[in-house]
């Protein structure tokens, strides 16, 4: 009889992470039972991530460390999935002869087959095609218990073919789901006791439906056509479905928002304002060599329209040094760019060829590691200013909270974040994880808000 325990570790980003739950919801409908102890399963799923050098480099080695779990009991099945699965696809068999399974991001509904096939046999199998339509949407994620926040995965994909990004080549084309599945599961999340939804998509401003037959919610909507949704018409859907459910989402391109959203975001008290719009290079010709197809004009341009429809929004970012041919003047380009906007948050990177990328083709990575690092401190540290900048402003304000859990530095702490996504920290009181609380902010570091929780709940 099969051994049907399984193991799932996770890398990389919101996104693997709703792949996970996805994988696991598929496991546990074939009666696989999920177990937290690698050591107790006969089955290890890797879910990968290949965006990063780093990130690869990690699961190399966790994939090496394995080996022993194989050499103690050769039944055990270690399934490589995602991104750096579909990446290296073959080649990852070479690096390691430990491994049966090699399964891209659109394959995962053939896990349950493929491993009662390898059981007691030491097949391996490879399957990387990618699939035009497949969204998953008919399955509901496994979460785990007691979480506040859930991931709800609308677009999957992308199509902007940036040359430093491998999201094109292991995640295929864009596909967008189909808005009833997404609010149907929104409004299962509500009924479940969930208090945030993140809409998740490499690029979501890219999604569109072409079904048509939305007939629930859509009357309150000021949608006109109902055949086309774009993500603007979407996140009106949500935000009205689910009124008491703070709503986020995540990754917008600075090509493709919309002022149709912005101004979605304005109407509705329950959708989060905070945008996360990475820039990347604040260079034009880095933005050029990098296929982003929108000019640092341009981004400015948006960034000031957010700042005139939403006046509180946060901006947070992504920021690449360090790419093919950037010079002194491009790295001062985007210092300067980074000046302008004050980001309240950035997630900031070395550059490093990704294979298969048109960068890794066709580009040179000619700017030295000791010149990327300097560049990446510099980037880094004026962030740190900007964050406090940012973070300061509210200090003698009372904000809007999600208790969300408490904190890992003092027991007698709760954190939580406002709409703004800012951490805030405050002493806990009789309230728990869960609640809507205001808080009034005394404090803040370059990180972190820190209050009082005011005996008030309030609602969205
Ligand atoms: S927009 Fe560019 S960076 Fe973002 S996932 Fe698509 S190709 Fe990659």
């Amino acid at each position: 009889m099969i051994n049907k325990k399984y193991y799932i570790e996770n890398y990389g980003c919101q996104m693997n992470i709703s792949d996970s739950e996805i994988i696991c919801s598929i496991l546990d409908n074939e009666g696989f039972i999920k177990t937290e102890n690698f050591k107790k399963a006969n089955i290890i799923l890797i879910n990968t991530c290949s965006i990063r050098e780093k990130s690869e480099q990690k699961i190399l080695l966790r994939i090496n460390q394995l080996k022993f779990l194989k050499k103690k009991n050769n039944n055990i099945i270690i399934g490589i999935l995602g991104c750096l699965a579909q990446n290296f696809k073959k080649k990852i068999l070479k690096i390691n002869n430990i491994i049966n399974l090699v399964l891209g991001p659109d394959s995962y509904r053939e896990i349950p087959s493929l491993i009662r096939k390898i059981y007691n046999k030491s097949y391996k199998y490879i399957n990387t095609f990618f699939s035009k339509n497949e969204t998953y949407a008919d399955i509901l994620p496994k979460r785990d218990k007691n979480k506040i926040t859930a991931f709800v995965t609308i677009m999957r994909g992308c199509d902007n073919m940036c040359t430093f990004c491998v999201v094109p080549f292991t995640r295929g084309r864009e596909k967008s789901r189909d808005p009833h599945s997404i609010i149907k599961e929104c409004e299962f999340l509500f009924k479940k006791g969930y208090k945030e939804i993140i809409l998740l998509g490499q690029n979501v401003d890219s999604y569109l439906w072409y079904g048509g037959g939305l007939k629930k919610n859509f009357k309150k909507s000021k949608i006109k056509n109902e055949r086309i949704i774009n993500f603007s018409n979407l996140l009106e859907l949500v935000a009205i479905s689910v009124p008491f459910m703070r709503i986020r989402f995540c990754t917008s391109n600075p090509n493709d928002m919309s002022y149709k959203v912005l101004n979605i975001i304005k109407k509705y008290k329950n959708i989060c304002k905070h945008i996360h719009l990475p820039v990347q290079s604040g260079s034009n010709k880095i933005l050029s060599l990098m296929n982003r197809k929108h000019t640092r004009e341009d981004y400015i341009l948006l960034i000031n329209k957010i700042n005139k429809i939403l006046p509180n929004c946060s901006i947070s970012c992504d920021i690449i040094t360090g790419f093919c041919n950037e010079y002194e003047y491009d790295h001062n380009e985007t210092l300067n760019l980074m000046k302008l906007v004050k980001y309240n948050f950035s997630y900031m990177f070395i550059y490093s060829h990704r294979i298969g990328t048109y960068a890794y083709k066709h580009l040179i990575d000619n700017v030295s590691l000791e010149i990327k690092k300097r560049r990446l401190k510099e980037i880094i540290s004026l962030q740190r200013k900007h964050s406090y900048f940012r973070l300061s402003k509210s200090i003698g304000n009372i904000q809007e909270i999600l208790i969300e859990g408490i904190s890992k530095k003092n027991i007698n702490f709760f954190y939580g974040r406002n709409s703004k996504n800012d951490i805030v920290i405050f002493p806990k009181k009789k309230f728990k994880i869960g609640d809507f609380l205001k808080v009034k902010i005394n404090n803040c570091t370059s990180a972190t808000l820190i209050g009082d929780l005011l005996n008030e709940k309030y609602y969205l």
